[in-house]
């Protein structure tokens, strides 16, 4: 094993090598999801990002402790601590209780994520579930001289925070700048400064979420949690936090001001961003209109898409490209894809079946050191990729008695898929070839295979060859082994 890992850190702008504040502990805090709707492909291709990273962290042996939030209370729909409550709105809309809305989602949430073979964080906590630490941190805030109370809305104080620390570090932005891009307060604004944000929300008597606080019935500002639950979880210092791109400028900058007001040091070591889902160029997303559905990809129901396709490619089609770069989402990509992914799990349904020889001229250690290497490297999963398609060649080639590999080779190459494709990409034959029908379809291309082979035992070339004609134009594409047949279903 090689744990010569490099991060990139958006704090430093740079690649750093990853050494935790207590190894072999990890502490890593992701951003979850807002549960007042179905979450979409792009908010899936954050999650997955970050089950590799954690499923990496774990194969390099060490002990995460990972932190997911659900974001289930708090969320105004204006991003300025105006506008209404996202979770009253839809309770109101679905005539249900928040918590019914809470509920629904965050179950829909998991069963998403259960599809994509992710893992399950150690801590999910919410935002409701913790309202009174994130009392306790505002309070600290305002008793550090960083926040201000008005009418029963707790600001936090910007432009007293930059006075002692860097605001915009987290983006590389100075006040100045900032400012520049807000508007003027209008007057009746109760907060001091453009850039102040609310760390606690006056009730108004229609709020349906709301908690007694010291300074009247309110609810949290919505990144107050995050900082809450974060130090409460992995400490005042903690290793990896991550999340979406878009969560930079504002989240996790806030995120930040408020835990080195509250703590006094500088809460997290590795910032790490995932760049956006994009569709035909447009970061997908729930206010655009274009964010897809799961569900919708998996039956093909989206009107964008040809058909549908399962969620084992699309998590391939995402490891196939590096996590900070944005992934265009097309017809044509997910295809591709799809090829990719059934050549990767029949190679590993082939090794299974080699048999080993008493020589080999295959260099595995060569492949495995190459997987490391672009796994370390700020966890390049496309070089993973390609690397695995190298193991993939040699596996065919040993199949097609080309190439022959020694017992000890076998047994390497098949902890090498086994590590990296299994464990580390955390793919998994499709569940949904395993359905009935799918099933089924499969014992019944085996029988007439079987039936073929009969016939051409009995010189029956006639039936013989009839079979494999008919099969072909269905698309079946068959081989002749030594042993009987190998087929496999055109993509
Ligand atoms: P939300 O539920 O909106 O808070 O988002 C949950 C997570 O998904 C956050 O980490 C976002 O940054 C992330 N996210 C939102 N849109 C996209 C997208 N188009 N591509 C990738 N990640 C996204
Ligand atoms: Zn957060």
């Amino acid at each position: 094993m090689n744990r010569n890992l490099h991060i990139y850190n958006t704090l430093s702008r740079k690649k750093e090598a990853f050494e935790p504040v207590n190894p072999p502990l990890v502490g890593m805090y992701v951003c979850g999801p807002t549960v007042y709707s179905d979450i979409h492909l792009g908010n899936c291709r954050t999650f997955i990002s970050f089950d590799l990273i954690y499923r990496y962290l774990l194969h390099l042996g060490y002990k995460v402790r990972y932190v997911r939030n659900i974001t289930d209370a708090g969320h105004l729909e204006g991003d300025r601590d105006e506008g209404d409550d996202k979770f009253a709105k839809k309770a109101k809309l679905e005539q249900l209780e928040p918590m019914e809305i809470v509920q629904k989602y965050t179950l829909g949430f998991h069963n998403v994520m259960t599809t994509f073979n992710t893992l399950s964080p150690s801590i999910e906590p919410t935002a409701t579930g913790h309202v009174s630490e994130q009392i306790e941190m505002i309070k600290e805030i305002i008793a550090n001289g960083y926040a201000y109370e008005n009418n029963g809305t707790v600001y936090f104080d910007v432009e007293k925070y930059n006075t002692d620390y860097a605001y915009g570090q987290l983006t590389n932005r100075k006040m100045e700048d900032l400012l520049e891009g807000t508007r003027e307060l209008s007057g009746q604004e109760e907060k001091k400064g453009r850039l102040d944000f609310a760390l606690w929300i006056s009730a108004k008597p229609e709020t349906l979420m709301k908690w007694p606080s010291p300074w009247g019935w309110g609810f949290p500002g919505w990144h107050i949690e995050c900082s809450a639950m974060s130090t409460k979880y992995l400490g005042e210092t903690f290793d990896i936090h991550g999340g979406g791109m878009d969560l930079q400028a504002t989240h996790h900058t806030n995120e930040i001001a408020q835990s080195q007001a509250c703590n006094s040091t500088a809460p997290v070591k590795y910032w790490m961003h995932t760049n956006m889902l994009t569709v035909n160029g447009t970061r997908m997303s729930k206010s655009a209109g274009n964010g897809f559905l799961p569900e919708e990809l998996f039956t093909g129901s989206h009107p964008l898409l040809k058909r549908g396709y399962s969620p084992m490619v699309v998590k391939f089609f995402m490891a196939q490209s590096h996590y900070r770069s944005t992934l265009d989402f097309s017809n044509d990509a997910l295809q591709a894809a799809e090829k990719g992914f059934n050549k990767l799990m029949k190679a590993g349904e082939t090794l299974n079946k080699l048999k080993a020889g008493s020589q080999s001229a295959i260099n595995i250690e060569e492949i495995r050191s190459n997987c490391y290497k672009a796994m370390n490297d700020d966890f390049n999963s496309p070089i993973l990729i390609s690397h695995l398609f190298e193991a993939v060649r040699i596996i065919n080639l040993i199949n097609d008695g080309k190439e022959s590999i020694n017992q000890n080779d076998l047994e390497n190459l098949k902890s090498l898929y086994k590590t990296f494709v299994l464990d580390v990409l955390g793919l998994q034959e499709d569940k949904s070839s395993g359905s009935k029908e799918t099933e089924l379809t499969g014992e019944l291309i085996d029988l007439v295979l079987n039936l073929r082979l009969e016939a051409k035992k009995n010189k029956d070339f006639a039936t013989s060859d009839n079979i494999r004609d008919e099969l072909t134009k269905k698309g079946v594409i068959i081989k002749d082994t030594k042993d009987g047949f190998e087929w496999e279903i055109e993509s």
